[in-house]
């Protein structure tokens, strides 16, 4: 009974041992897995890769080299084993042609060269600058899509038994591993890199707006002083050319207002005068002074009010702002003898306004782009309609200045409608507002 045990025991030990050997493998490249998903740091973790594959080959050293597409050649990016440091330290590079690493990165093929001294394409110069000796090299291809980035090499099995076709397994998948961290790494500082851009661009198109509403500003108010001037000398003779004159220079101050208004948003330099006022009262005056552009183009504008007043404590000239954006586009977006309808309603500690038309409606996919600076549905050059695409990110500046929502609704072909909502109460605590001397 006992011979057949130790027997039994016997022709079960080798296999055990590689099944704990191979699950080691496992958990080790597990291991690397995770840090892969949890860090995007990529020196660090391909040192940590290197430092597993050094490990679980049995061999003396390993390196992570990348081509470098300005110089031609590879530059190690990270390295175990004795010296290593002084690999990037002494920027060393390696020659496409005529070194293994080389070979393995135009052949996009592994290799394993067992006597390196034997073989011409060895790159002997990396030894002698770092005082070490390569014996023996494993190498794989760093491959992103199919297409060479670098190579991944270990060198020397510390027995100086011949790499196994486990150790070319571990190698292969833990480059793999080093690719995706590289690519990562890559796509994350191209992104950092086109978010600076942006903020560069936006910076400047902030200054450009700012230099020039400030310069516009003054020609601006002469053309306006004197021309409200010369209506008034010419009393009931006014020649209509001077009522473009007015008219015109008008427009152009509204444009130069909403471009200042975005920068004081884009800014945080907006800041909001606190008053209590009723809303209703605000919203049959601005409805009031909307009444003969709806008239022009035969439409009816309709208020629902309700029948007590609705106190309020909000900035009233931003509110204002905000709705009148939201009432000249429905006028000037829906078409003649169309019907906008204006609503005021409370809700709980709360101010619902809308703004419905039953205009061409809006896209469903720029509903929320609608909101964005600049930005208009159809297409600049070509559109029916004046504005620049700020009313509508201005009114939103404005509504969540006051820590309110607002938001749009429509189906193409029957209509938009435009919704508000401020807290009756006035912004919540921690908002910069100022509040008026009663
Ligand atoms: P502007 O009116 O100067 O173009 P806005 O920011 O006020 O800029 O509006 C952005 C875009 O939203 C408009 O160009 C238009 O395409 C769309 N839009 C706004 N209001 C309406 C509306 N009532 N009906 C249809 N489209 C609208």
């Amino acid at each position: 009974m006992s011979g057949k045990n130790v027997m039994g025991t016997g022709s079960l030990q080798p296999s055990v041992s590689r099944l704990q050997q191979e699950t080691q493998r496992l958990t080790r490249i597990l291991e690397i897995s995770q840090v892969l998903t949890s860090t995007l740091e990529l020196e660090p973790l391909l040192q940590q890769i290197l430092e597993a594959v050094t490990e679980l080959t049995g061999t003396e050293a390993a390196s992570v080299m990348l081509y470098d597409e300005r110089a031609g050649d590879m530059r190690f990016v990270a390295a175990t084993g004795r010296n290593s440091q002084e690999l990037a330290r002494q920027n060393i590079r390696v020659p496409i042609t005529g070194s293994i690493a080389g070979t393995i990165f135009k052949t996009r093929q592994p290799m394993v060269i067992e006597n390196v001294d034997t073989d011409p394409r060895h790159y002997s110069q990396v030894d002698r600058k770092i005082d070490f000796k390569t014996r023996s090299i494993m190498g794989v291809p760093l491959l992103i899509k199919e297409r060479p980035i670098g190579v991944v090499e270990v060198l020397n099995k510390i027995d100086n038994a011949p790499f196994s076709v486990e150790d070319t397994q571990v190698l292969s998948t833990l480059a793999a591993h080093a690719a995706v961290a590289i690519e990562n790494a890559r796509l994350v500082n191209a992104l950092q890199r086109a978010y600076q851009k942006l903020n560069e661009l936006d910076k400047l198109k902030s200054d450009f707006i700012s230099i020039a509403s400030h310069e516009l500003r003054t020609p601006l108010g002469l053309i306006l002083g004197y021309a409200s001037m010369l209506k008034e000398e010419a009393g009931d003779q006014v020649d209509e050319k001077l009522d473009v004159v007015l008219h015109s220079a008008l427009r152009l101050r509204g444009l130069i207002e909403d471009m200042v208004n975005l920068r004081h948003i884009e800014t945080g330099e907006a800041e909001l005068e606190l008053a209590e006022f009723d809303m209703r009262d605000l919203v049959q005056a601005i409805g009031n002074d909307c009444e003969n552009l709806a008239l022009a183009k035969a439409q009816s504008l309709t208020l629902r009010l309700p029948p007590a007043a609705v106190p309020v404590r909000a900035d009233r000239s931003k509110v204002a702002l905000a709705l009148t954006n939201l009432i000249l586009n429905a006028i000037k977006f829906t078409p003649n003898k169309g019907r906008i309808e204006v609503a005021l309603y409370p809700r709980d500690e709360e101010l619902w306004v809308s703004v419905t038309d039953n205009g061409p409606g809006i896209p469903p996919q720029d509903l929320e782009r609608i909101f964005d600076r600049f930005y208009q549905v159809e297409p600049h050059m070509t559109r029916k309609h004046g504005g620049m695409g700020l009313g509508l990110s201005i009114a939103r500046g404005m509504i969540e200045l006051h820590g309110g929502r607002i938001w749009a609704e429509s189906k193409l072909g029957q209509g938009s409608r435009f919704t508000f909502v401020l807290p009756v109460h006035g912004p919540p605590a921690g908002r910069s507002a100022r509040t008026e001397p009663m």
